[in-house]
């Protein structure tokens, strides 16, 4: 489970088990697209990890019993239940050597487009319009986001994951 996995060719993606949604959010800040599902049952998560090619992300053993799982045919990790989440998203990115990407969507996943102030001005309030040069927009769930402070949070978080990997 150390080897890179890169080599495959496409991005890998995830998905969370029921208690790791804050692991999802900055999978997705990372980069990486993390699907989670509140009260998902164990063999649903099993069955829309192999469907998606997903890597399933879990801290509940009895799930890597499952003959899936047991199989290879859908991969899996086991991630620390208590850890915190930053040092959850250090594990699985170190763990399958996987570098910080440019970030998603944290509420979706989807990718963030530039988009042009004019084309946002009617989503987002007019004191942040004028602050700052930079809007993006979810592809997927179609929300702006824009450098502010929130942003800036983000984005020390995203440093101090990348220092650790
Ligand atoms: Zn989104």
């Amino acid at each position: 489970m150390t080897a890179p996995i890169e080599s495959r060719g496409a991005t890998p993606r995830f998905f969370c088990d029921a208690m790791l949604g804050g692991l999802a959010r900055w999978l997705r800040a990372s980069g990486y697209e993390a699907s989670f599902e509140h009260g998902i049952a164990d063999a649903t998560l099993v069955e829309r990890s192999r469907e998606r090619g997903a890597i399933l992300l879990s801290s509940d053993s009895p799930l890597f019993e499952r003959r899936p799982v047991r199989l290879g045919e859908v991969r899996a990790l086991f991630v620390p239940r208590h850890a915190p989440v930053l040092d959850q998203t250090v594990f699985v990115l170190r763990t399958l050597g996987l570098p910080l990407r440019a970030p998603r969507c944290m509420r979706c996943g989807g990718e963030l487009g530039e988009v042009a102030r004019e084309l946002v001005a009617a989503e987002v309030p007019p004191r942040s319009l004028g602050a700052y040069d930079l809007f993006y927009r979810c592809a997927s769930c179609r929300r702006v986001f824009w450098h502010g402070t929130h942003w800036d949070r983000i984005e020390a978080t995203r440093a101090t994951i990348a220092a650790q990997l």
